[in-house]
């Protein structure tokens, strides 16, 4: 309840939860094995993956199992670029996660070029940009659907496009948008799409990466020839099944709806903005209602996490993973580093409530007190 951390990783539903640990009890085949116990496995994962196919509008051989996110982006982006071969060209954004940045910058090192799209002060690009930075080498285009840090919205619809006239690839991070608005691969006429299972109510440790049918993409991860020799390594078939099961249960409402976290965010900001009038809410819609990300002028944003943390409260400063750096995402719309410093992410989810949140409130109300303002240096 006092968790506002959703974009950072989500509880498992307990749902969810039962269908993992019963095909952990229940099944232990390893698929790629001949006799009955692989057959059995292979078949519940060939089901589990035809369900969250249907749920991205998607085809079962078009879905790619991994170990998360970060996996799938770097398959991505890695595989797009041997496939390819030397002397390709990316186009991506400068607030990309960092398995997106970190998988360019690598590319480089090994002779492919990257061009980043700038964001304006919303985190938004402006796929305008696209015809100024194509090139006639440009192999891959990776654009995210939503920001995990401020839950901005980008125009990937319209990246796709650009992308389908010139047949150039097109890759969609889609694990922050996962579970909070719809994902499917038909309103998003692209060519790759990474999930995560974690950040829908799922365990950690698994992800998608869609890739459409046809398109020829190099393995990142080498093995004993599992899923067709496209990612080796024995398939997370307990990871698969939960995902599907938390898919049929977002289908069903179960995670709640829009307009309820959009109350539940009107609320926090509400209270927030009664405790300090000064702050700053940081990105306009299109974005995840669940997502505020709020910059408190003059206050550094690890104390309040550190100190609201002693109250019970759980909240991000920038992304989960880069606690100590100012965000990349902040400084590419324009943020000082101070800034960037002073802000907060408060991440809501299907487990947020009224009553959570007024208590949440009332450690803000503590800590805002006892955290002071900086004299700026
Ligand atoms: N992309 C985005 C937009 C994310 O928010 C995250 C998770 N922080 C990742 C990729 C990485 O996913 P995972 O944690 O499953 O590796």
């Amino acid at each position: 309840e006092l968790y506002l951390d959703y974009n950072g990783s989500t509880p498992v539903h307990p749902e969810v939860l039962d269908t993992f640990t019963a095909f952990v009890a229940g099944s232990y085949g390893n698929t790629a094995a001949a006799h009955h116990e692989g057959r059995r496995a292979r078949r519940i994962l060939d089901t589990a993956k035809a369900e969250i196919a249907l749920a991205i509008g998607a085809k079962p051989e078009e879905i790619w199992i991994t170990s998360g996110g970060t996996e799938s982006n770097n398959w991505a982006l890695t595989g797009i670029a041997r496939q390819y071969g030397r002397g390709g060209h990316l186009i991506t954004t400068a607030v990309e996660h960092r398995s997106v940045l970190k998988s360019a910058e690598f590319l480089v090192e090994d002779g492919w070029s990257v061009s980043y799209l700038q964001v304006d002060e919303q985190g938004r690009i402006d796929p305008g940009q696209l015809d100024h930075l194509f090139q006639a080498n440009t192999c891959l285009v990776s654009v995210m659907l939503a920001n995990n840090e401020t839950g901005t919205i980008q125009p990937v619809a319209e990246v796709a496009h650009f992308c389908r006239a010139r047949r150039i690839p097109f890759h969609v991070d889609a694990v922050a948008a996962l579970g909070k608005m719809p994902i499917d691969v038909n309103d998003i006429p692209c060519d790759l799409l990474s999930l995560s299972a974690h950040k829908m109510y799922a365990p950690k440790g698994t992800g998608i990466l869609y890739v459409r049918e046809g398109l020829p993409i190099q393995p990142l991860i080498q093995g004993c020839g599992q899923q067709a020799g496209w990612r080796g390594g024995t398939v997370n078939v307990e990871g698969v099944v939960a995902l599907a099961k938390s898919f049929a249960l977002m289908k069903a409402g179960i995670y709640g709806s829009k307009e309820h976290i959009e109350d539940l965010r009107e609320q926090m900001i509400d209270g927030l903005r009664r405790l300090a009038p000064d702050l700053r809410i940081n990105g306009n819609a299109p974005r995840l209602a669940n997502t505020i990300s709020v910059t408190f002028p003059g206050r550094r944003a690890m104390d309040l996490l550190q100190a609201l943390n002693g109250h019970g409260v759980s909240v991000s400063s920038g992304s989960a993973a880069t606690n100590a750096a100012p965000s990349h995402v902040l400084t590419a719309m324009g943020f000082s580093e101070e800034q960037a410093r002073s802000t907060l992410r408060l991440t809501l989810g299907a487990f947020s409530t009224r009553e959570g949140i007024d208590r949440i409130l009332e450690a803000f109300a503590t800590v805002l007190q006892k955290v002071a303002v900086q004299d700026p240096v």
